[in-house]
């Protein structure tokens, strides 16, 4: 570890209360652990429904899955944070949005009970359709060697309007069980379906977020390597288990 880091980072964390599913909050620890362990100091703030947010303050958000009930809660609170949080995205701010949180980025989630408007930060949209998507999942995605493995539980289908999906699906549904592409990148923005929590499982995607976050921060975005043999082996397992056997 090096004895002169300076960097810090502060994770937001959006909402935990209510958008907390499959262990999505393991993200968090993850992203800290990564960070502690190569001497860079790291900060979660967690904000509930009525906290003000500066997003000036941020360098990593994190917006977890949530049931729809729990989603048309968050979409009353989010047109008073829209602009500030679309400032952030186009300012390069770094955001890691799972399932209930990668629909919420759009313009909205239709589902049987009503429209759930979302922050409208990435064009795309979801639709409730027939039956759930739920397996195991396996992508490749161009920003990484390994692949990107994970766990997914849906009833919408995501539309990303010609926008860089996050990762072709090798094993899995993804964003709409069709198109064969699952997520969606969009400046220093990740949307993802995949649960499992993400990160731990996928270290080149934790190393990513951190990166580009100290990037947009300090012009900097060098990182120790890290031991990930342990990682590597349970994204290896999964790999093995779901797409090789093939
Ligand atoms: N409620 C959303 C859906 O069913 C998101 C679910 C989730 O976050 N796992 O599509």
């Amino acid at each position: 570890m090096e004895g002169n880091e300076q960097r810090k980072i502060t994770i937001g964390h959006l909402y935990p209360d209510l958008l907390n599913l499959y262990g999505d909050r393991g993200n968090i620890a993850c992203l800290m652990q990564r960070c502690k362990w190569r001497g860079i100091e790291a900060e979660t703030i967690e904000f509930e429904l009525n906290d003000e947010i500066d997003f000036t303050k941020l360098d990593i958000v994190l917006l977890g899955g949530g049931s729809d009930r729990e989603q048309m809660i968050v979409c009353q609170k989010l047109k008073s944070i829209q602009k500030d949080f679309k400032d952030y995205v186009e300012d390069g701010g770094v955001v890691i949005a799972v399932c209930g949180g990668y629909q919420l980025l759009g313009k909205y989630y239709r589902t049987e009970d009503g429209i759930i408007e979302g922050l409208d930060l990435v064009d795309l949209y979801t639709e409730q359709e027939e039956g759930r998507l739920i397996d195991n999942i396996v992508l490749k995605s161009d920003l990484f060697d390994l692949p990107v493995v994970g766990f997914e539980n849906h009833g919408g289908r995501t539309y990303i309007n010609g926008n860089k999906p996050f990762g072709k699906v090798l094993y899995g549904s993804g964003n709409d069980g069709k198109s064969g592409y699952e997520g969606v990148v969009y400046k220093n923005v990740i949307g993802t379906y995949l649960h499992g929590p993400l990160l731990p499982k996928n270290p080149q995607v934790s190393d990513y977020l951190i990166a580009r976050a100290l990037e947009r921060k300090y012009g900097d975005d060098s990182l120790i390597p890290l031991d990930d043999s342990q990682e590597i082996s349970a994204n290896q397992y999964i790999y093995d288990r779901f797409v090789k056997k093939a």
